[in-house]
């Protein structure tokens, strides 16, 4: 494969907007739309100069009434309101630490506020600027097809063999799937430990909904090989697998992915390595497999912002995770001369969770000011006492 070996003079960071980027940020209309929802009110316009002050008097208002939460993929413009930041399991522990504040207003995506309403008191008020930011692998199994897999599992004979893993990314009905049949919610810090305590509840794991997390984990920690997985396609009749291959698996992974991790390819690897000599390539396990085996190392958001901290100065790094993210740990790390580059050259922000902008932040707090509550997401008791299970199951992992 031919590579650019010409050293760049651009801004590392200075990526070109896809026209798919383009519309998923909202500046069109997006026919894929994993909830299509619009915000029920007059949203501020985005070119009026008082929002930021506009977002601060209404938060001074509601003082310790309300909490913002703001997850490591948001933009900048939201995340100098959050009173905290993090990952999704991080954040939904925060809130719960916090039940004397009415609203939680999660700057994340659908399924991150969901779990935050299952671990916080029923008196508190969980809300989500834009009820459109879900998560398009959260959206990848729905209750429905998940049940379907689980017939199939039956009908092989191996469903009573089989522990479910679910990832963090999913919805709360899939979480309380997991919580039904005995299994575990893993996020990308503890995956591997979810799988070792799964594969001592029984024989196979049917990995939920992130494949490459799940493969990434089975055969990079576990010692597992690639045969041992075998890909349940919910769109196929039976998975798209027969009995055979469901009996002599050991992982069964959902076909589901991340439309931000999935981008990255081994091209983007072997591209920065060629424009940056002396790179180290630092990636998220929701990258595909043969990005992940081409990378130096290899974690969770957190362990990135960890890893880039204790790096020492005059390194290089190209990170595979959001552009957000990125760029203010390219920005915070600038000054300590350290560089920090992004590994693929076109955008790639969480396209759902940037629909999560000042104007709906705006609209959400003076909403709430004024008393009325929007955007609330709410999980039924049903499924918040079996998704709550597999998150217990997850906080007990050995
Ligand atoms: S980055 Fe990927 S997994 Fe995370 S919220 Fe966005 S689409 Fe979902």
């Amino acid at each position: 494969m031919a590579v650019n070996t010409a050293p760049s003079t651009a801004d590392p960071l200075d990526v070109q907007p896809s026209p798919l980027a383009l519309l998923l940020l909202g500046r069109e209309a997006d026919a894929a739309s994993e909830r299509g929802v619009d915000c029920p009110g007059d949203l501020p316009s985005p070119s009026d100069p008082d929002l930021v002050a506009r977002a601060r008097a209404a938060k001074e208002r509601l003082g310790e009434r309300v909490f913002v939460l703001g997850h490591h993929y948001q933009r900048d413009e939201v995340i100098q309101f959050a009173d905290v930041t993090g990952d999704s399991f991080k954040l939904a522990r925060d809130a719960a630490a916090r039940p004397d504040a009415e609203y939680i207003v999660f700057c994340g995506v659908h399924f991150m506020a969901e779990s935050a309403d299952i671990l916080t008191t029923d008196d508190q008020r969980v809300i989500l600027p834009d009820l459109a930011a879900g998560c398009s692998m959260a959206d990848m199994a729905t209750a429905e097809q998940v049940a379907e897999a689980w017939d199939v599992l039956t009908e092989a004979g191996v469903a009573e063999r089989t522990v479910p893993v679910s990832y963090m990314n999913s919805s709360a009905d899939i979480k309380a799937f997991t919580g039904r049949h005995g299994g575990t919610i893993c996020t990308s810090s503890n995956a591997e430990r979810a799988l070792r305590w799964a594969f001592g509840q029984g024989e196979k794991v049917l990995f939920l909904p992130d494949q490459h997390l799940g493969r990434n984990t089975a055969v990079r920690d576990l010692g597992l090989s690639l045969e041992d997985c075998v890909l349940y396609n919910p769109h196929k009749p039976n998975g798209g697998l027969t009995a055979q291959q469901l009996r002599d698996a050991k992982m069964i992974l959902w076909r589901g992915h991340c439309s931000v991790h999935g981008r990255f390819s081994l091209e983007s690897v072997e591209d920065v390595r060629a424009r940056v000599p002396g790179v180290n390539v630092l990636v998220h396990p929701e990258c595909r497999h043969e990005v992940v085996a081409a990378a130096d190392y290899v974690g969770s958001t957190e362990y990135i912002i960890n890893t880039l901290d204790a790096a020492p100065a005059g390194s290089k790094w190209a990170i595979g995770t959001e552009l957000n993210l990125v760029r203010r740990l390219a920005n915070r790390y600038a000054a300590e001369g350290k560089e920090i580059v992004f590994l693929d050259r076109t955008v790639c922000f969480c396209s759902t969770m940037n629909r999560i902008d000042l104007p709906h932040l705006v609209w959400t707090l003076e909403a709430l000011a004024e008393g009325r509550t929007v955007n609330r997401i709410t999980v039924d008791p049903q499924t918040e006492k079996y998704a709550k299970l597999a998150l217990e199951q997850m906080l007990a992992l050995p």
